[in-house]
């Protein structure tokens, strides 16, 4: 290698189903986002899974291994589909997996929460406040001691602005309104409630369902999937939109890898290889692209070009790009193909 150039072997498993397609557009992504930064690499594609089986009769043939365990980071699309669903055990794509899992000696499991913004999910919150409601003040009480207080007040009719705002959105969205509250306890959750509920007759197109904000914040965590549109009073707001943040809304866009002590690590979406979309351009690559990001950090030290795929990804959704497993109404629905092209052109475009 030249002064100042890195180069690194990855080894790529594009697999099955959507694996191929998703590999092939992170493969790209790598490359230009490593090219910016003096990072070269050499591909070898390697079989596994339900491909290498039709290919050479074994999930992970000796060829593979030794070409994943002498690369410095190993790529995997996915494993696995109906076809070969009634094969023996030893002769499922899946067995492949933990073979590859068992060679390369890996043990360690990362899944970030992400730092990507959620994109299935809209909370809207009062701008009227505790933050700002009187009384308010620290006084000194009858025994000479300090308190401190706040008050939230919310008018009927603030309540029912916001409300209108949530179902006119929620009715443009999935038509789904998770009203947000602590109604078994503060008196302004009460009257939120009440107002939002008789509401709800105007909105007969739109579900509505209640919940309270400490279950809220567990919900948002288990499953944020089961949230269409949320609206809720300016504190509770300010928190779970932090929350919610932290959290996307596919496992398309998950990536995870599994490291060892000194080995090359494996790098791979959480999905599987969705056989039901597969060979139709519909997968979103984003989790497969952000897998190649955890390569470059976690795998190789790269961690400017890691950077570089990151914010590469967040350009693309910013623009409004979405595959349809994470479309939503008044975002641009796009491809496999054309969601990797927009990325790519976001790792050009980055100053
Ligand atoms: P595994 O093979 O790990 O057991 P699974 O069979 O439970 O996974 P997946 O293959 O991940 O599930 O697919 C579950 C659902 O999610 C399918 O409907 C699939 O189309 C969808 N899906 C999975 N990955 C993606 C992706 N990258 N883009 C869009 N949709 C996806
Ligand atoms: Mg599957």
């Amino acid at each position: 290698a030249s002064p100042g150039k890195k180069r690194y072997n990855i080894t790529l498993l594009p697999g099955d189903g959507i694996g191929p397609e998703v590999v092939s557009i992170a493969k790209n992504v790598l490359q230009q986002a490593g090219s910016l930064e003096g990072v070269e690499f050499s591909f070898r594609e390697m079989a596994v899974g339900g491909a290498a089986l039709d290919l050479v009769g074994v999930p992970l043939p000796e060829e593979t291994i030794s070409a994943a365990k002498d690369s410095d980071a190993v790529l995997l699309g996915a494993i696995g589909g109906y076809k070969w669903d009634k094969n023996e055990k030893h002769l499922k794509p899946e067995t492949g997996l933990l073979q590859l899992r068992a060679a390369l000696k890996v043990f360690a499991n990362l899944r970030p929460a992400t730092v990507l913004p959620q994109v299935t999910l809209l909370l809207l919150f009062t701008l009227t406040s505790i933050y700002f409601g009187v009384p308010r003040g620290i006084k000194t009480n009858e025994n000479g001691e300090e308190v401190g207080f706040n008050t939230e007040v919310y008018a009927a009719h603030e309540i029912d602005r916001i409300a209108r705002v949530a179902f006119d959105t929620a009715r443009k969205r999935r038509g789904k309104l998770c009203s947000v509250d602590k109604a078994n306890v503060l008196e302004a959750s009460i009257l939120w409630r009440r107002r939002v509920t008789a509401l709800a007759a105007e909105y007969p197109d739109v579900e509505l369902s209640h919940m309270y904000v400490d279950n809220a914040a567990m919900q948002l965590v288990r499953d944020p999937k089961q949230f269409d549109t949320i609206v809720t009073n300016n504190i509770f707001g300010d928190i779970l939109s932090d929350e919610a943040s932290m959290i996307t809304g596919s496992i398309g866009m998950l990536p995870s890898a599994s490291l060892s002590d000194s080995g090359p690590g494996l790098f791979e979406p959480i999905h599987g290889s969705a056989p039901d979309i597969a060979g139709q351009d519909k997968a979103n690559p984003l989790a497969t692209i952000l897998s190649a990001a955890m390569l470059l950090k976690y795998g190789l030290g790269e961690e400017k070009a890691a950077k570089r795929i990151e914010d590469a990804v967040l350009g693309a959704l910013n623009k409004g790009f979405r595959t349809g497993d994470i479309y939503s109404a008044g975002t641009k629905l796009v491809g496999c193909k054309e969601m990797g092209e927009e990325v790519l052109k976001s790792v050009d475009t980055q100053v």
